[in-house]
């Protein structure tokens, strides 16, 4: 017996073949993608949107968090915000490249998640970094939710945008790969909007509510701005799971619940 013959035809041809070749990359995908928590949901509280608020938009939110414990469970990520503005200013003025910004956003990102954190300790809801997550099935069995901050660990390693310098996957994209990866059953964003408008509704007081849209149509609407960081919708082209997000206006009592139990209350994007 040769080696080749305890390989699979695919593991031959891994092993042998040209990991460029087209065919060879499309008979990877041909299994099934393995759901790891297929029970749990992303959802994201948002920065400039919700957090900078403080607690006249916050508390509500955790509150509907601690009443949806019981019933479902939560890999809560956060976003930086007006913070992360500003330091990325002033990084930008002292010529930082866009890998040290990415630094910036992520520290702002994780002070979000460390005060969110303190105020559900009391509901044993721990906060983990990216290195803490194996631990996250436990946390989740054990205790529900847990709260993880939104940008994705690229730091030195976030590559730079086609314009300018800011790191372009930030805490939409990071909160979307956890989604993905983890096979999760939902993706929510928490806003201040009631979801994607052909305008941002702060600026344009005609711009009109998108309840539905395909990933091709938002791109072929070609909006200058956008509830979503666009890296999510390039991501959403690829998806294997993670092929509809949800952005709902987190200001409005009640709508966390009807997201998490699967009604739309706010835009719904989809890959299909
Ligand atoms: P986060 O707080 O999650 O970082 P952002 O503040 O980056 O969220 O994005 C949400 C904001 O995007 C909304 O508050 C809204 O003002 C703005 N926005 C821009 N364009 C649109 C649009 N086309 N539809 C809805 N909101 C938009
Ligand atoms: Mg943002």
């Amino acid at each position: 017996m040769s080696n080749d013959d305890l390989l699979t035809e695919l593991g031959a041809s891994l092993i042998n073949g040209n990991l460029t070749d087209k065919s060879l990359l499309s008979q990877t995908s041909e299994q099934p993608v393995f759901k790891v928590l297929p029970n749990a949901n992303v959802i994201k509280i948002g920065g400039q949107s919700i957090i900078d608020r403080g607690r006249a938009a916050v508390l509500p939110i955790l509150d509907e968090i601690v009443e949806n414990l019981p019933h479902h469970k939560m890999i809560i990520g956060t976003g930086a915000g007006t913070r992360a503005r500003h330091a990325y200013s002033v990084g930008i003025d002292l010529g930082m490249p866009t890998g040290v910004l990415s630094v910036l956003g992520t520290f702002v990102s994780m002070q979000n998640a460390r005060m969110i954190h303190f105020m559900m300790a009391k509901h044993g809801i721990p906060f983990i970094e990216p290195i803490q997550f194996p631990q996250l099935p436990l946390y989740l069995a054990e205790r529900q939710a847990v709260i993880f901050f939104g940008m994705p660990p690229y730091v030195f390693w976030q590559r730079n945008p086609e314009i300018g310098r800011l790191p372009a996957h930030r805490t939409d994209s990071g909160s979307y790969l956890i989604s993905e990866m983890f096979g999760t059953r939902s993706m929510i964003y928490i806003k201040d909007e009631n979801g994607l408008y052909t305008a941002d509704p702060k600026k344009d007081k005609h711009a009109t509510f998108i309840p539905k849209i395909t990933v091709d149509e938002l791109n072929a609407l070609d909006l200058p701005d956008s509830v979503v960081e666009p890296p999510v919708l390039e991501f959403m082209k690829n998806a294997e799971v993670r092929r509809d997000i949800q952005i709902i206006n987190g200001l409005v009592p009640g709508n966390i619940t009807k997201a998490l139990n699967g009604e739309q209350v706010g835009t719904i994007i989809s890959a299909d």
